[in-house]
């Protein structure tokens, strides 16, 4: 029996894998579940999973829960507050962490999760963007275990050689295929895109997922952040990620061999396949998804990116090779665009000029401290909250 903590349980990511563990209840027990603002949801979740803990963050929320709590029959404690999300992870009785919450508020809890030795479900991509070396410091140092739920990076260490640690060009690997649908202005006219509305942003052809990462797909910052995401994943640059347009989303990524080989992970796109496969890992386990048939898709596009219509995959790469905080910067400016666009705050093409904007307006620094990556994520922040004034002035 493995004990879990969800960390972002009322999340896309979170009421997915509440989905897989609900099919084994005799393998995987729920130990603490975690959201913002959400308690009506998380209550829900507490009731169907009791739980040993539930966190909430924010404190209107923590009222309302708390006094539901006090007619229930509920083995569930509530803790209020961003550090009890540390606490949480660090359980002796927590084997496992999904680490789903959104943006940069994840990153301090999935590093908690690494000093703790867990295995940790990693779908917050933005804390390995942030800060990279030191989570996989981290990791190593206290031998807790890295598996990739993004659909992408799942699919491309299924498709990897088991000692690809040792380097790719050691195992034969040459380039990592990142496949990506292209969101849903693929094919929309240039012109109409300085009009997308975010309810228009938000409805992903192929994925149902949060709002943030639903924008980020639209402006393919998201595959922007899963190339350095891969980077460190599996310890390459971003010269050997290549970009591949696949509307279908079947196809969820590929790994291409030295001897002419390429070797794919394929299936329908539900985020409970590399869910169970992570929590399963070596095993395999159903995971309620639906078997891909094949007869069915009957075809599989692949094309080349367009940089300039997507400006904001051109603006992660050039970010990655940079190095040092620039992914930190890139990462926080897009968080404040986005966040700013969903407010109607910001027009969608004015995404990208507030990350281009605060990265030029901020010195690269190396990123080899905590401090240093906090730092930068704040004062990008702050830049980009003042490009996004001029923009708008
Ligand atoms: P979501 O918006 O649906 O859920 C986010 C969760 O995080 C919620 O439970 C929310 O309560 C919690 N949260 C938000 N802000 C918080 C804060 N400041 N402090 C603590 N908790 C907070 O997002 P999602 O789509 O589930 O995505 C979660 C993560 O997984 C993101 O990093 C995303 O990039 C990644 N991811 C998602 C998908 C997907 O299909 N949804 C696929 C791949 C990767
Ligand atoms: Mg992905």
């Amino acid at each position: 029996m493995k004990g879990i903590a969800i960390l972002g349980a009322t999340g896309s990511i979170g009421v997915s894998t509440l989905d897989v563990l609900s099919r084994y209840p005799e393998d995987y027990r729920v130990v603490a579940l975690t959201a913002n603002r959400d308690a009506r949801r998380l209550f829900e979740q507490c009731v169907q999973f009791r739980p040993d803990y539930a966190v909430l963050i924010d404190e209107q929320a923590g009222k309302e829960f708390s006094a539901w709590l006090q007619d229930a029959d509920l083995p569930t404690e509530l803790l209020m507050g961003k550090e009890n999300l540390d606490k949480v992870t660090a359980l002796s009785n927590v084997d496992y962490v999904m680490a789903a919450i959104v943006g940069a508020a994840g990153l301090l809890p999935t590093l908690a999760a690494a000093r703790a030795s867990k295995r940790i479900l990693l779908a917050n991509k933005e804390s390995l963007v942030m800060s990279g070396k030191l989570l996989l410091d981290e990791v190593h140092a206290n031998s807790a275990e890295l598996l990739p739920i993004d659909s992408e990076h799942n699919a491309i260490f299924q498709c990897m050689p088991t000692n690809f640690t040792e380097g790719l060009e050691q195992t034969g690997v040459t380039r990592i295929l990142l496949t990506a649908s292209g969101g849903p202005f693929r094919t929309t006219a240039l012109e109409q895109l300085q009009h997308v509305t975010p309810e228009q942003a938000c409805a992903h052809p192929n994925w149902d997922m949060g709002r943030k990462i639903s924008v980020d797909s639209a402006t393919m910052m998201n595959k922007g952040l899963e190339v350095i995401e891969a980077c460190w994943l599996f310890n390459t640059t971003p010269d050997k990620v290549q970009v591949v347009l696949h509307p279908q989303s079947v196809v969820h990524s590929m790994v291409q061999y030295t001897d002419g080989s390429v070797l794919a992970q394929l299936g329908n796109p539900d985020m409970r396949t590399p869910i169970a496969h992570a929590l399963a890992w070596p095993q395999r386990i159903h995971s309620g998804v639906e078997p891909l048939d094949i007869f069915d898709v009957a075809r599989l596009d692949f094309e080349q990116p367009d940089m300039t219509r997507f400006r904001c995959l051109a603006l992660a790469y050039e970010a990655m090779q940079q190095g040092g905080t620039a992914p930190t910067i890139l990462n926080a400016a897009n968080e404040v665009a986005v966040d700013s666009f969903l407010g109607n705050e910001l027009s969608f093409i004015n995404i990208a000029k507030v990350i281009d904007a605060t990265l030029n307006a901020i010195e690269i620094r190396a990123a080899d401290s905590l401090d240093v990556i906090l730092d930068a994520d704040r004062i990008a922040r702050e830049k980009a909250l003042q490009s996004i004034g001029t923009i708008n002035a």
